[in-house]
């Protein structure tokens, strides 16, 4: 369990994907009965009306992240949960989703679910409203200021075409931005088309922020440092995925070092580390790999069992195995689907050596470097 998870609870479950609050979405919930009820002055039903506004405009929310994750799952990937923060709803993605094609279309169905929710909000709106729903729209909206079912309906449709074209905009990495850079990386590859897309992220951050800047809007100076600082996390992101994509496993195999047997105590392990300065250690029975026994496994079974254990309890077995020819991406990908912290890298069934997740981040910080 990780820590966004840990700090966020289950509220339903969409075809196998798991929708989660995370607990700081309680403030939203109080700063919505608090601003229609007090700042507003609307009292009681203001509370009642803010906290259902907020709800239902949280369920657009993940309509819209359900919409980006119901094609990321149409293209092979697994989405690990649709959790809910107070600045909007983040779908947690497993799988390599970098194909242009598929970015564009899986970006381009999130606002595409607010568009439709604004038509169907219009359809219901304008036969019961009649030209009072384009009074909605903020050409006379001082005479929708009650409370009830109309404004609430209105209130929806506005903020849903807002989310849609916020959205839209083409400051990567919002949905927008990463419409713009799958257009661009079918014509000059992936690395390039996020480098010319993070510019133009960066470029309108600055100019929202300076708009907010002379405006005074405090949630405009936000955004755009958020819209900034994800561009420069996405840029990093990209430059290191194309790092691993241009290294062979064999840039990450540890070969040699010293070998245990699954009968060695874990005494001997550990002055093999402290020895050696080696992480990770193969252990092999009569000539066959058997598994990997790590450095946090030896700090882990030495508290747990002292030092007298057998290295063979320890040891991670069933690794998945690679060819040295594998990108490092591949092996990357295979630690990551098995939770195995090594994978064996075998060629014409001869074992070459181990790749583990040390040795894959120590090459390509020297790669990146
Ligand atoms: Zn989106």
């Amino acid at each position: 369990m990780n820590k966004s998870t840990s700090m966020s609870i289950p509220i339903a479950n969409v075809r196998g994907i798991e929708i989660r609050v995370h607990l700081t979405f309680a403030l939203v919930l109080l700063w919505a009965a608090f601003d229609w009820g007090i700042s507003q002055g609307l009292g009681f039903a203001g509370a009642v009306y803010g906290l259902l506004f907020v709800s239902l405009l949280f369920v657009c929310v993940t309509l819209h992240e359900l919409g980006h994750s119901l094609f990321a799952i149409r293209y092979g990937a697994r989405v690990r949960d649709i959790t809910l923060y107070p600045i909007g709803g983040v779908a947690h993605l497993e799988g390599d989703l970098s194909h242009p094609k598929h970015e564009f279309w899986m970006a381009l169905a999130g606002p595409a679910v607010n568009i439709v929710l604004v038509v169907i909000l219009g359809t219901i709106a304008i036969p019961l409203m009649g030209w009072r729903a384009l009074d909605g729209m903020g050409v006379l909206w001082s005479r929708l200021q009650g409370l009830g079912p109309e404004r609430l309906l209105m209130d929806l449709l506005a903020t849903n075409l807002g989310l849609a074209l916020f959205n839209l905009l083409p400051a990567f990495p919002l949905d927008g931005g990463r419409v713009l850079r799958a257009a661009l990386a079918t014509r000059m590859g992936e690395l390039k088309a996020t480098q010319i897309a993070v510019q133009i992220g960066q470029g309108l951050a600055m100019l929202v922020g300076l708009a907010g800047f002379f405006t005074g809007a405090l949630n405009l100076i936000l955004i755009a440092a958020f819209i900034f600082l994800s561009a420069a996390q996405e840029w990093r992101g990209t430059q290191l995925k194309a790092a691993l994509r241009r290294l062979p496993a064999s840039a990450a195999l540890i070969k040699g070092g010293v070998i245990l047997s699954p009968y060695d105590t874990l005494a001997r392990a550990i002055n093999a580390a402290l020895l050696t300065g080696q992480s990770d250690f193969a252990v092999f029975n009569q000539g066959y790999l058997v598994g990997v026994l790590t450095r946090q496994d030896i700090a882990a079974g030495f508290q747990r069992y002292g030092p007298n254990i057998e290295v063979g309890r320890l040891t991670h077995t069933h690794l998945p195995t690679a060819h040295p020819g594998d990108s490092l991406w591949d092996i990357h990908h295979k630690l990551e689907k098995s939770g195995s912290p090594a994978v064996s890298v075998v060629e014409n069934g001869r074992f070459l050596g181990l790749a583990t997740v040390e040795s894959v981040r120590r090459a390509l910080q020297f790669a990146v470097a």
